[in-house]
């Protein structure tokens, strides 16, 4: 293929070229998306029917929280939509999975794939605003929260803990009232340590298990530009 399709005279750089499982050749690139597409057009060209090239879009997944009760996946998609920077304004590449019940402060959750140059932008900012509330946005490689044991890296469905905090305040760790209504001074739960609450992002706790996760998330990650499928 390589000899057949030249790229010298278009101002594509190409990263990398490697055999997917599925047999499938992909071919990383930088460059802008119209080159992009005329790689592509000239791949077609070259190749004839034989090929069928498509460009896979690097994505990242984000974590969306604080979402009224009332707000559903299209509401938020829009609201993401409009955050989009100029290559990634479009509808289709962004997709939406929102929890179908609302916690007990009456919010949603919801997960977000979406172009990693928009994603990081919204990370940056820290929040997205659907309707009227400012909804926290966290990327969904922060270890999660269990709100059984108050504890991170995993969730209460898998709780395995024989302390049960759910009726625990999340300031001061004990039970029998409500954060809002706590004066007592922040015991975190998950790090047993004084000072923060246990659904603070600063915990060491959370902190070493997000870096871990990180971590991994890096060296699995990888720039996909391009797709072919068929037989060479
Ligand atoms: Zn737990
Ligand atoms: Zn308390
Ligand atoms: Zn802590």
């Amino acid at each position: 293929m390589q000899h057949t399709v030249k790229v010298h005279d278009i101002d594509i750089k190409i990263k990398n070229v490697r055999e997917t499982k599925g047999g499938d050749i992909e071919i990383t690139t930088t460059g802008k998306e119209e080159v992009k597409d005329a790689f592509i057009k000239r791949i077609q060209e070259k190749m004839g029917e034989a090929v069928t090239a498509q460009k896979v879009m690097a994505k990242k997944k984000i974590f969306i929280k604080d979402i009224h009760e009332t707000a559903t996946a299209e509401d938020v998609r829009e609201e993401l939509l409009k955050q989009a920077t100029e290559g990634d304004k479009q509808a289709d590449n962004i997709a939406v999975t929102m929890a179908t019940k609302p916690n007990k402060g009456r919010k949603l959750f919801a997960f977000a794939t979406l172009p990693i140059e928009t994603a990081n932008k919204i990370l940056k900012a820290g929040k997205l605003y659907v309707g009227w509330n400012a909804c926290r946005v966290e990327s969904a490689n922060a270890p999660r929260r269990c709100f059984r044991c108050l504890r991170f890296g995993h969730v209460r469905e898998n709780c395995e803990s024989e302390i049960n905090r759910e009726d625990s305040c999340l300031r001061c760790c004990e039970p029998g009232h409500k954060a809002r209504d706590c004066k007592n001074e922040p015991h975190c739960a998950a790090c047993d340590q004084k000072g923060h609450r246990a659904d603070d992002m600063a915990c060491p706790e959370f902190k070493s298990k997000w870096a871990a996760k990180s971590e991994r998330g890096r060296q699995g990650g990888k720039m996909r530009g391009l797709n072919r499928r068929g037989a060479c």
